[in-house]
């Protein structure tokens, strides 16, 4: 059985069919999912799903490239995280992929953002979930200065080089591979999950977007992530199961989520 750690079942295009999502999850092998939130706003429609469905679980955090939106306090995050089911901080993190016209320097906003994410997990003990794009020295430097080797997690949808991945292995991060892996171009990042040790790796769809190859350009759903598992064990050489295995036993160490029943 399968775990997606990333995915964004509170946005219409899945929430608006979820019945036929979850119908697609069992059918694929699929038996868990971590439903990210990324906004405050937004939580409470996210924390449904992990309350509604006994597979489903939940995060507490607001996304870096989110603009207009209220902005979390340390004490919000930590009041959220408190509640059943959120089992991580995010996600969270550093995106200088769309500057708008602004610098760097600008973006002082979006690293003061991380840095509350960071306290609060710190203070609550959960695991964050990162995003980094275009910004990987900055996500190592706050997560180093202000984590205080304090903190743990996983960056999600890695894209980055093999440095940043060693990086992020070294403060004690798993990595998580989605669909991207898949994709013709992804060649330098398939090198990076040649490395990755597989007791460090977590697997995602980060649905709905980045479906895998076949399904490139489609709709993305959890049902999909058994395509990234994989590729995987085609890197590794070894069987898929051997990654279901790895990568649900990841997912339930670092959100301290039980063992499912099933073949396990
Ligand atoms: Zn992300
Ligand atoms: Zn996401």
């Amino acid at each position: 059985m399968y775990v997606d750690s990333h995915c964004h079942l509170s946005f219409p295009e899945l929430s608006e069919r979820l019945p036929q999502i979850r119908a697609e999850m069992a059918a694929a092998g699929v038996d868990r999912a971590l439903c990210i939130c990324t906004t405050l706003e937004e939580f409470d429609t996210v924390h449904r799903l992990a309350t509604t469905y006994d597979n489903f679980w939940a995060s507490a955090g607001v996304h870096p490239d989110n603009e207009g939106v209220r902005e979390p306090t340390v004490d919000d995050l930590l009041e959220l995280a408190s509640r059943p089911r959120v089992v991580a901080i995010g996600e969270t993190g550093l995106d200088y992929y769309r500057l708008n016209g602004r610098s760097i320097a600008d973006m002082e906003w979006q690293r003061e953002r991380f840095r509350v994410h960071i306290r609060a997990s710190r203070r609550s003990g959960k695991p964050l979930v990162i995003h980094t794009r275009s910004a990987s020295q900055d996500t190592l430097a706050v997560l180093r200065e202000e984590g205080r080797g304090e903190v743990g997690g996983v960056f999600h949808c890695f894209t980055e080089t093999m440095e940043v991945a060693r990086s992020a292995l070294d403060l004690g991060f798993l990595i998580s591979f989605s669909g991207i892996l898949t994709f013709k171009n992804a060649e330098d990042l398939r090198a990076v999950a040649r490395y990755v040790p597989l007791d460090r790796c977590l697997i995602e769809t980060d649905s709905p977007y980045l479906s895998p190859v076949p399904y490139r350009g489609k709709t993305n759903t959890p049902a999909y992530v058994p395509f990234v598992a994989k590729q995987i064990a085609a890197l590794k050489g070894v069987e898929p199961e051997e990654v279901a295995l790895a990568t649900s036993r990841n997912f339930e160490e670092l959100f301290g989520v039980p063992h499912s029943g099933g073949t396990r």
